[in-house]
């Protein structure tokens, strides 16, 4: 399994990983706003993806 923050105004993955980590945390370290995009991002306001990869580590 692996756990992506993004970035819920332009996708863009701010946390991409297999460990599952505060979104407070990860926002925290990105200055509250998105590198890409610009985007202030509140804790409360993120979005949290978590996506299953399809057999890849067999
Ligand atoms: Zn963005």
């Amino acid at each position: 399994m692996t756990y992506e923050i993004v970035c819920s105004s332009c996708g863009t993955p701010l946390y991409s990983g297999f460990d599952l980590r505060s979104p407070g945390d990860v926002l925290k370290a990105a200055d509250y706003k998105c590198r890409k995009c610009g985007a202030k991002l509140s804790p409360t306001k993120f979005q949290v993806e978590v996506k299953k990869l399809d057999g890849s580590f067999s």
